[in-house]
């Protein structure tokens, strides 16, 4: 019990809140602490100190470090990304373990529990290496990790929809999975090509030229599955047909426990690539807007009934806006790449007042191994990762007047909004380390030297700040646009 206490006081130390009411606190830290119950540790100490552990993969006995029970199709989005700000240590031995994993069960986990089981879709395996790899974790052998998902990418799994891919061949041939041919379609296709993305960018950063090209083929293919006569992500047939009928509030069918206005976001590498979809900035923008204009209605054939996803949007009434589940949970931020960040600042701190308590019906949706709680750290310290694999992080809108990260190499990170208050969502203006800061995200690199960041809040928008194209964060399409 003392051990306990003392391990979880440390922790929940590494992060110190200032200038919350106490719900807002009880609230933070119950966040904190969720976010990091899991991933599992899943091995012991030898007599001599050195960790082994039995394989729930292959039940055999291997030296080493071992990590379990965790959907990766929820938490790539930032629960891994916080790991890799709180836990590099340990990041870095899951990263290996990920590989020992793959040698002993054939496949790159995605929901392991202990063992594998293959829930949910995506390869997202891929994603933690790649960020672990961008945020400068430097344990494995990356070439080994992109040989593991090359096989991932073109073949299919024994388990369910996140081993293997069940239709590779279709996504490689026509460039996107074929519906009703295969459940999920469009939301694999999505995620793959994201997916693809990382594979690409780690290649990159390690100088294979190999496999760089053999994924940037595939990181545009979520633009195949996009309607551009009625502005959504949608079904398409293998005969290259829309589906029919279609209704974006229809829940499933070719997304999953979503529907398009949920998952038409979901191209994290790409943001800009979306943008230019939807004919440019305005169209984008109206697009976004909507979600939340829109009545929470929905249509739920598919499943037969209301899951409790869908009944959690109704409750929650904030529009068409499903943070009960995750396909939506980055969408907030994207404003930052559309000219009207303080948009973004709007709904995130809607969605901190509104979604969040400390109470026991405290969460709008289901935990899933810490990433909802990961959202509200992410979002309470001012920012986000939109897209893991890249060092970014998008600016959202600071929730207390001061928050210290306390990192494992000793440094600090001061986030102070010394005017923050309940009536003072917007951001006027912010400096890094006392200089003025006008992009819209900062780096892994800017928080790990330790870093000073104060930000001035106003009742009213800055419709000025962050609207510059230069100010935007990464988007795949602009790095291509550069080198032209
Ligand atoms: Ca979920």
């Amino acid at each position: 019990k003392i051990r306990g206490h003392k391990t979880w006081n440390e922790l929940l130390n590494r992060i110190q809140v200032e200038g919350g009411t106490d719900e807002q606190m009880k609230t933070f830290y119950s966040c904190l602490f969720r976010a990091n119950l899991f991933s599992r540790k899943f091995y012991e100490r030898k007599a001599n100190g050195e960790p082994y552990y039995y394989s729930p993969y292959d039940g055999k006995v291997y030296d080493g470090y071992m990590y379990t029970d965790n959907g990766f199709w929820d938490t790539f989005r930032s629960q891994f990304p916080l790991t890799n700000i709180l836990h590099p240590t340990m990041q870095g031995r899951y990263m290996n373990a990920l590989l020992a994993a793959q040698e002993q069960c054939g496949w790159l986990p995605s929901w392991s529990a202990p063992g594998e089981t293959g829930g949910m879709l995506g390869n997202h395996s891929i994603s933690l290496l790649a960020d672990a790899w961008a945020k400068g974790i430097r344990t494995f052998d990356p070439e080994k990790a992109l040989k593991a998902y090359a096989h991932e990418a073109m073949n299919k799994g024994p388990w369910g929809g996140a081993n293997g891919r069940g239709f590779w061949k279709e996504y490689f041939e026509l460039g996107y999975v074929p519906y009703p041919e295969s459940m999920g379609s469009s939301a694999q296709t999505m995620e793959y090509a994201y997916d693809d993305f990382c594979g690409y960018q780690l290649a990159k950063m390690t100088g294979n030229k190999h496999y760089q090209e053999v994924f940037a083929r595939q990181m545009y293919n979520y633009k195949n599955v996009f309607d551009p006569s009625i502005g959504f992500m949608r079904g398409k047939g293998v005969d290259g047909k829309w589906q029919e009928p279609f209704d974006p509030l229809e829940w499933g069918g070719p997304f999953c426990e979503g529907n398009a206005w949920h998952y038409t976001w979901s191209v994290f590498h790409d943001p800009q690539g979306l943008i230019d979809l939807m004919g440019g900035k305005d169209g984008f923008n109206q697009m976004m807007d909507s979600v939340f204009i829109l009545p929470p209605v929905f249509d739920d054939s598919y499943y037969g009934g209301v899951i409790h996803e869908i009944r959690e949007m109704q409750i929650m009434n904030m529009g068409n806006y499903a943070h009960g589940n995750q396909p939506i949970q980055h969408m907030l931020y994207m404003y930052n790449y559309s000219g009207q960040p303080w948009k973004a600042q709007h709904w995130i701190r809607e969605v901190m007042d509104k979604l969040y308590t400390p109470a026991p019906d405290g969460y709008c949706g289901d935990e899933d191994n810490g990433q909802t709680s990961a959202w509200y750290v992410f979002s309470a310290m001012g920012f986000y990762p939109v897209c893991p694999g890249t060092d970014e992080y998008i600016l959202g809108t600071p929730y207390f007047k001061q928050m210290k990260l306390h990192l494992e190499n000793g440094k600090t990170v001061t986030i102070s909004a010394p005017n923050n208050g309940d009536d003072k969502r917007y951001i006027s203006s912010m400096t890094l380390n006392g200089k003025d800061h006008t992009k819209n995200y900062v780096t892994h690199e800017d928080l790990m030297n330790g870093a000073s960041i104060t930000f001035k809040m106003d009742s009213k928008p800055n419709e000025q700040r962050g609207t510059k194209e230069t100010d935007f964060p990464y988007s795949f399409s602009n790095e291509f646009k550069k080198k032209k």
